[in-house]
């Protein structure tokens, strides 16, 4: 036997620990784990005093090509996601044109995404007022799950995204409760956003800290819970994306302790930043839900350490620098992360609080491969695709505009000192990041569709 790739002697994360092992990868796959493969090998990496984990599974990531292809394409997003430890992720139906909200436009989507993916990449359909009727054909065509907005963001450009109303979020479940489709949710209630926003700007109170206030924690976990309600009723599987409150976690808590089937993921940001940390940064650390204040992350993180949330994604939000340079009530709200997930979040729960290596493994790639169906991702076992990464846990680094692989050169994290380090990035058997070289190799993502 001649492997393709054996990577040897690194800290092997498996889902039941951590050991010192080899790993022989053949066609893609990882075919053999053992404490010495001393067989033969096309090419062979040391990756002695590494952890070697698997790739993140990042299913919250917005590339808008085509249509608002200078915010973010899939060659420099996919380039940003793999330098940062990530080996697949899934595509949301917002904020390319058309929306991905009907086959015709799916198909314009898989025609962007073409050849350009560094690393394993799947759709998501959208949920809209009108477009009840095109479920099934985007359900048929492959996508991994669905994703609507409770939340307000209606354009007046046509073919963009549109949030749902409580009917179409009704229908829309019921409808994706037969298909056996997941449904993600943006849950804050909008018409007390929309208007508290419009009272604070009267009254100038544009603050970093007032802008929180003006999206309170109430209309997180009032979105939630009847979303959760919707999903009693209709059977549908439920997802809230970017929770970013204890609050909600404990009504998802709640609902699933009476049998409903929902999971939930926070993002990145809502960890590593806080409402203080944008009085310092400004617009780049806006989102929406946004960032809350020190004393509510706190209860976040007690919510993530005690397992209480089921995954991480980045929610990669990217837009143009000139929606960033505006005044923080009026900037896009949306946080460029695809790069720094693994290695904020390792330096974060792993370094600095203690979670061990292979729990923290889970809340990247086990949990949401197995959520979304993904049966090759999501961890170091047989069998399972060849998506892996190094993670130096002693070296450190200080986030510099220049590394950074997005279209638009901006990130919440620039000047952030990181006390880790993604040092490879390996995607079935193909090495397409090293810290020393960058990216290197061909872009060998391929598609994800549903089975
Ligand atoms: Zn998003």
């Amino acid at each position: 036997m001649t492997y393709d790739l054996i990577i040897k002697g690194g800290q092997v994360v498996l889902r039941d620990g951590v050991r010192q092992l080899d790993i022989g990868i053949k066609d893609e796959k990882i075919s053999c784990i053992a404490e010495q493969i001393t067989a033969d090998a096309e090419e062979k990496i040391d990756a002695k005093g590494q952890y070697v984990m698997p790739g993140m599974v990042d299913t919250h990531v917005h590339i808008s090509e085509p249509g608002r292809a200078e915010w973010e394409g899939f060659e420099t997003g996919s380039k940003a996601l793999a330098a940062g430890g990530t080996t697949s992720y899934v595509e949301m139906p917002l904020n390319a044109l058309p929306a991905t909200t009907n086959k015709e436009a799916l198909d314009l989507k898989l025609e962007a995404a073409g050849k350009q993916n560094y690393i394993d990449y799947g759709f998501y359909g959208g949920l809209v007022p009108d477009n009840l009727d095109k479920l099934e054909e985007l359900s048929g065509a492959g996508v991994l799950a669905f994703k609507c907005f409770m939340s307000d963001i209606t354009s007046d450009i046509p073919d963009d995204f549109t949030n749902v109303d409580d009917y179409t979020l009704y229908k829309g479940m019921q409808k994706l409760a037969e298909l056996d489709q997941i449904l993600c949710i943006h849950a804050e209630n909008p018409s007390v956003t929309s208007k508290l926003a419009e009272e604070f700007m009267k009254e100038g109170r544009t603050s970093a800290m007032d802008y929180p206030d003006s999206r309170p924690i109430f209309t997180e976990v009032e979105a939630v819970q009847r979303a959760i309600l919707f999903a009693k009723e209709t059977g549908c599987k439920l997802h809230p994306v970017h929770i970013s409150t204890s609050e909600a976690i404990q009504a998802i808590l709640q609902a699933r302790r009476e049998g409903v089937d929902v999971t939930v993921e926070t993002c990145t940001h809502y960890l590593a930043l806080t409402a203080e940390d944008v009085e310092e940064i400004g617009p780049y650390a806006k989102c929406q839900p946004p960032l809350r204040k020190a004393e509510d992350q706190a209860k976040l993180w007690d919510e993530f350490l005690a397992g209480n949330i089921d995954w991480l994604t980045s929610d990669h939000s990217p837009c143009t620098e000139d929606l960033k340079q505006a005044p923080l009530f009026e900037a896009w709200g949306g946080i460029s992360g695809a790069q720094n997930n693994v290695d904020i979040m390792f330096d974060l729960a792993v370094k600095q609080r203690g979670m061990a290596v292979n729990e923290f493994a889970d809340y990247i790639a086990a949990h949401p491969a197995a959520r979304f169906n993904l049966p090759n991702k999501g961890e170091i076992s047989v069998g399972k695709d060849a998506d892996i990464i190094f993670v130096d846990p002693d070296s450190s680094y200080i986030l510099k505009r220049e590394d950074l692989y997005y279209k638009n050169k901006h990130s919440a994290y620039e000047g952030r000192k990181i006390d880790c380090r993604v040092t490879k990035t390996i995607v079935r058997g193909n090495v397409v990041y090293d810290a020393e070289e960058g990216i290197v190799g061909e872009p060998v993502g391929k598609l994800v569709s549903r089975k």
